[in-house]
């Protein structure tokens, strides 16, 4: 059966069925305006949409998706959707806390951890333009695991890519003033999208522990 005809099909069965259960929710959020809590950065490839992980309903989250779930730091040209779709999350829904949600066997680290990203003729300008935004995990993790495994250097560079967008949204003055007025809180968390475990980043500790 043609994707888009199994599309066609799963959306009558929505119809029929989660969506007049959501409807009251959704007609609220149109009436009152949309008010979310929490805006999840997250990959485009993560599996599970971060609404399914997370259990939420319809409006609890605004939710940016991209490569590898980054986030650049403030003041990076040419990527005015995610910027855009970041300072309205933050100054205009005035959303309390923002996770940065990496995950396992990542397509885009994959990528940028690939001899691709550092070919001539690898991969495209606009794709190493943005993996570029976490490089500085890739080069991190050659250096200090060049023994290790592809897969194990994978995993920390995923990680590594949380930390850097953690450290990136530090730079934006709208979103350092809230954090210092406690009014925003930032998580960077990473899925294993084949256990299901869910681990958060540790400032402490600079460890990743398990979210329960
Ligand atoms: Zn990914």
């Amino acid at each position: 059966m043609p994707d888009i005809t199994k599309l066609a099909n799963g959306f009558r069965i929505f119809k029929a069925t989660t969506f007049p259960k959501q409807k009251e929710i959704i007609s609220h959020f149109l009436e009152q305006g949309q008010k979310p809590t929490t805006l999840v950065i997250s990959c485009c490839d993560i599996k599970l949409s971060p609404a399914e992980i997370f259990a939420t309903n319809p409006g609890e989250l605004y939710v940016i998706n991209n490569i590898g779930g980054m986030i650049p730091k403030y003041g990076t040209a040419g990527i005015h959707g995610i910027l855009s779709a970041l300072e309205y999350a933050v100054t205009t829904l005035e959303v309390q806390n923002i996770v940065v949600l990496g995950h396992s066997k990542c397509d885009g680290i994959k990528m940028m951890m690939s001899d691709k990203f550092t070919s001539t003729n690898g991969l495209s300008e606009s794709m190493k333009t943005w993996l570029s935004v976490a490089s500085e995990a890739r080069d991190a993790v050659k250096k200090q695991m060049a023994d290790k495994s592809e897969d194990e250097q994978q995993a920390s560079c995923e990680h590594e890519s949380v930390i850097i967008s953690l450290r990136n949204l530090m730079t934006y003055p709208y979103i350092s003033k809230r954090l210092d007025q406690n009014k925003l809180n930032i998580f960077g968390w990473h899925f294993d999208t084949e256990t299901g475990e869910m681990t958060g980043f540790n400032a402490d500790t600079a460890f990743f522990d398990p979210i329960s």
